[in-house]
Formats: C-alpha cells, sequence, structure tokens
C-alpha cells in the first residue's frame, strides 16, 4: 500500500499521514491486490454475529488498506438498507428506484465508514491526538470514533451555523470542542495549521483513508443488488469526497471482475452552492469557489476538497452534474419522510436531482437507479419543523401541522372526521 498523487503522480508512504502531495495535490490510497477475487468471502462474512466482519465496511476488506486486526476501531458501521420504492420511482419517472440509507451508520451518516478506516490508520500510525473541522456529520462521527478508540479529539466548529442534533452528538461523544469566530473556511485553515504544528491526525475528507471507507457503500449497495449495477447512482455533492470515492469504488470492482459495466454516476448539488456544477456546464474548463447558501447545511461548501478527484469520477462513468433548487430539496425530503424512510434535506437532493434529469431527458424513464441517502431524519428536526409548521407551510403540499382543539369529543370529531 502507498499514495499517489492524483496531479503528478508522486508517491509517498502509507504508513504515516500525508494529507497533500508536495505539488499541492490530492493523494489516493493505491492497494496492491495479488490474485483473483472471490465474491463468495464477502457472503460468508453476512452471517457474522460480533467482531470486525460484522461491519459493512471491514466485510469488503480485500478492497480496503490492510491494517491489521488490532488497530481496527468498528462500531461496526455499515449493513444499511436499501429500500425498494415504487412510489417514489414513478414521482421521479423511473422504472425502478432504490434508496440506500446511509443514514442508518452509528451515528446517523455515512460518514462513520470513512471515520472507520481513517481512525484505524491514525491507531496504526501512532497518533496520540486526532481533530477535524466541520459543519455537522463529520465532527459527530470523529467524536464517537474517537471515543471508541480511546483517543482525545478536538473540532473545530464555525460560529453558528450547525444543527442542534450534530453538535449535542459531538458534545455527548466528549469531544473538545473550539467555536471560531468566523466560518468553515477560517475553522478548516486553523485545524490544518494546528495539524502541521503539534502533529495532530487530520480526520477531515483530505484525509485519503476516509474515502476508502466510503467505497464500501457502493461495495455494499452491489452486494445487496446480487453485482448486477443498476443504470445510474445518484448522491448529493459537497465537499465531494464521496463522489470520489463512489468512482474510485466502481473503478476498482470493475478491474477485479466483480463487475462487468459501469453505472452512470448523478451528482445532485444544491443550487446556492454548486461551484462543482457550474464547472461542469463549462466542461471543466474552468472552477469558481462560490459563497455557499442552502437549507441541505451538509452540503453548504462554496469550495469542495475533493474537486479534482470528483471530476475523474465524473470522467470515467460518462457522468453528469446537477443542481436543485431548496423548495425542490424539501418537497422531496416530504416525500422520503412521508414513505417512512426519512432523511436530512442534503440526502433528499438525490430524488429531487434524479426528477430534475427525468425531466430534463438525461436520464430516460425506462432506468434502473439506486440514490444515496446520505443522513438520517433526526439529523435536522429544524428543518422538519419549518416546512410543516413555519411560516410557509401553508404552501407546501405535504405539510402535516398538529391540530389544536379543546379536550372535548366534538372537538375531536370534527378535526378527525374524515378518518374516524
Ligand atoms: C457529508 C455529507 C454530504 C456531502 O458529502 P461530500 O462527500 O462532502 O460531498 C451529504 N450529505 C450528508 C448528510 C453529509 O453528511
Ligand atoms: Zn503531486
Amino acid at each position: 500500500m502507498h499514495l499517489r498523487c492524483v496531479d503528478c503522480g508522486e508517491t509517498y508512504p502509507a504508513d504515516r499521514l500525508v494529507t497533500r502531495c508536495q505539488c499541492g495535490g490530492l493523494l489516493d490510497v493505491v492497494i496492491e491486490r495479488t490474485g483473483a477475487l472471490d465474491r463468495s468471502g464477502f457472503d460468508r462474512r453476512l452471517t457474522a454475529l460480533t467482531g470486525i466482519e460484522r461491519s459493512g465496511v471491514w466485510r469488503y476488506r480485500e478492497l480496503l488498506p490492510p491494517l491489521p486486526d488490532a488497530t481496527i476501531v468498528t462500531k461496526p458501521e455499515g449493513n444499511t438498507n436499501l429500500y425498494e420504492v415504487p412510489g417514489l420511482a414513478a414521482w421521479a419517472g423511473v422504472a425502478r428506484l432504490v434508496l440506500k440509507h446511509e443514514g442508518e451508520n452509528p451515528t446517523g451518516s455515512f460518514k462513520d465508514r470513512g471515520m472507520t478506516v481513517a481512525t484505524s490508520h491514525a491507531l496504526w500510525v501512532g497518533a496520540q491526538i486526532v481533530a477535524c473541522a466541520s459543519t455537522g456529520n463529520t465532527s459527530a462521527s470523529v467524536a464517537a470514533y474517537a471515543a471508541t478508540a480511546g483517543l482525545p479529539a478536538i473540532v473545530f466548529i464555525p460560529e453558528g451555523k450547525i444543527s442542534a442534533a450534530k453538535l449535542g452528538q459531538t458534545i455527548a461523544y466528549g469531544a473538545r470542542i473550539v467555536q471560531i469566530r468566523g466560518n468553515f473556511d477560517a475553522a478548516m485553515a486553523l485545524v490544518q495549521d494546528a495539524a502541521r504544528r503539534y502533529g495532530i491526525y487530520l480526520l477531515n475528507s483530505i484525509n485519503p483513508f476516509r474515502l476508502e471507507g466510503q467505497k464500501t457503500i457502493v461495495f455494499e449497495l452491489l452486494h445487496q443488488m446480487g453485482w448486477e449495477p443498476p443504470d445510474w447512482i445518484v448522491l448529493p455533492g459537497g465537499n465531494l469526497g464521496n463522489t470520489s470515492a463512489v468512482g474510485k469504488a466502481l473503478t476498482e470492482l470493475h478491474e477485479a471482475g466483480v463487475i462487468g459495466r459501469l453505472p452512470r454516476v448523478a451528482v445532485i448539488q444544491a443550487a446556492g452552492a454548486a461551484p462543482f456544477y457550474e464547472a461542469y456546464r463549462a466542461g471543466f474548463r474552468e472552477y469558481h469557489p462560490v459563497t455557499p447558501e442552502t437549507v441541505a447545511t451538509a452540503i453548504r461548501i462554496g469550495d469542495p476538497v475533493s474537486y479534482s478527484k470528483a471530476r475523474r469520477t465524473i470522467d470515467l462513468t460518462n457522468g453528469v452534474v446537477a443542481a436543485v433548487s431548496d423548495e425542490a430539496i424539501m418537497e422531496a425530503k416530504a416525500r422520503i419522510d412521508r414513505a417512512g424512510i426519512g432523511c436530512e434535506p442534503a440526502s433528499a437532493a438525490t430524488l429531487a436531482g434524479l426528477r430534475q434529469l427525468v425531466s430534463d431527458g438525461v436520464i430516460p424513464v425506462g432506468a434502473s437507479v439506486a440514490g444515496i441517502l446520505t443522513g438520517h431524519l433526526m439529523k435536522d428536526t429544524d428543518a422538519v419543523m419549518d416546512y410543516h409548521l413555519g411560516p410557509d407551510a401553508a404552501n407546501h403540499p405535504l405539510a402535516n401541522p398538529p391540530q389544536v382543539i379543546d379536550p372535548t369529543p366534538a372537538a375531536l370529531e370534527e378535526i378527525l372526521g374524515d378518518v374516524l
């Protein structure tokens, strides 16, 4: 195993954390695997009740960094459900849609898949302390995995702008929280400086070991589909780490002969935070960071760290990028919630984007589609309350506000006459 620069090809050893190449480029983990890959080994591990093999990440360890069992920190993560959703497929306009709910991970987002690998790598290289800058799910995941590993964690957060649930998780799991008077970029700059200065192990998605773990979203998805790829995989894009991981996973499965063809990847951004979409529209000839604003806080990113790796995913899979409005995101979210599944706003960009791409004729009506839901409904209950009870609720087709009455049978009958 070694690290290799995406831009210049320079290599580095993998037994320490190097976050960037000397040229400034992003690094990939390159795993030198020998021999054929035996898919049935993955099936055998499905029956494990305890231990590392129970993890929906480490089940695929032949395709992951070869770390010794003793350093593996697992909760265990993954094993998320794949929901067949004919009603939502019809609403989006496609023949078949399955939703993989990554909100069902231990801390409520896919970040746990990356964190198990990166935290294990941190232990392996002898890290004494870990840190990240984050506006939410990464903080919660770092705090939980550091606590599991027995490592101290420092989380740098921008003032305000963090959901109460995500902050509450981070506080509860015991991370030291440093609140910066400034935005996310300022927090990111400070944590990178501190990491260099004090030898802190950085757990942001610039860390290539995070992306190794996130590849298993695709491994587990395709395993659940009997290794028969869908025509399209749709997911939201913020910092674009997940987009990068999905592309790397598909390439590696294809090269190992596990799948016979590559699905196309569609990345959905929020219209108010869509630098990747704008670059895609310009044929990737130009790229401009933006000042991000969207209700979907998990993808409120103006200058995505993994831009160059994500571009590779689009090139490789003949992928597309789309942008959707906050209104479309919240309507799609209300539909996913009403289906009994539920997700946080950023995740619903998947369904909103799919519907738009079908209506634009990019994704054909007959397509089979797998959508990734990235985070849990309970991560952002403020967004739920605002949609259903906020000042604009009357304009929302699926608004479901509680009804207030006097405690009398007559009053009850008046409001529930239609269902009683
Ligand atoms: C982190 C996150 C995203 C964005 O993923 P990127 O890898 O940054 O593109 C989307 N949704 C949720 C819920 C997240 O936590
Ligand atoms: Zn380089």
